[in-house]
């Protein structure tokens, strides 16, 4: 068994869509980047990569390739998880939390699962989506970003 963290922050911006854990999210703002933004499956792709020991989505996915501008954070997860898989390993289990100060994220938690356990090729049940408040501290707390931490434990070569 292998484990990996993640962790990602982004920066709240009028004008963008807000899609989190592969969900699109009615909200005034999205999260700005040079992808979708979002932090829930950045800190997933982390999260993965690290535990199979291969580097970070920075190196896989650069913000300086056109290819990736615009594109849904779930086709890099799909791809993470071909790098994954490549190196001879499956998913286990994941568990992302996410910290938003708004919009509300518990209705949204199953939708999440079942894109993320979609792209990934594993059921629903492997993953886990959890979300909090910064309780009012700082740029999270006042609105204006959210982030996400991530674990993910493989199975696979070192048995
Ligand atoms: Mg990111």
């Amino acid at each position: 068994m292998r484990s990996g963290i993640g962790y990602d922050i982004h920066r709240l911006r009028k004008g963008r869509k807000l899609y989190l854990g592969g969900v699109l999210i009615p909200h005034d703002r999205g999260l700005a980047g040079h992808s979708d933004a979002d932090a829930a499956l950045h800190a997933l792709c982390d999260a993965m990569l690290g535990a199979a020991g291969l580097k970070d989505i920075g190196y896989h996915f650069p913000d300086t390739d056109r290819r990736f501008k615009n594109v849904s954070s779930l086709k890099l997860l799909e791809h993470t998880g071909k790098l994954v898989k490549k190196a001879g390993f499956r998913l286990n289990n994941a568990d992302i939390t996410i910290i938003a100060e708004r919009p509300k994220i518990s209705a949204y938690a199953d939708g999440m699962k079942k894109a993320i356990a979609a792209a990934l090729g594993v059921k629903p049940g492997c993953i886990g989506i959890k979300a909090t408040t910064n309780e009012g501290v700082g740029e999270i707390g006042r609105g204006k970003a959210i982030s996400a931490c991530a674990i993910a434990t493989l199975k696979g070569k070192n048995k």
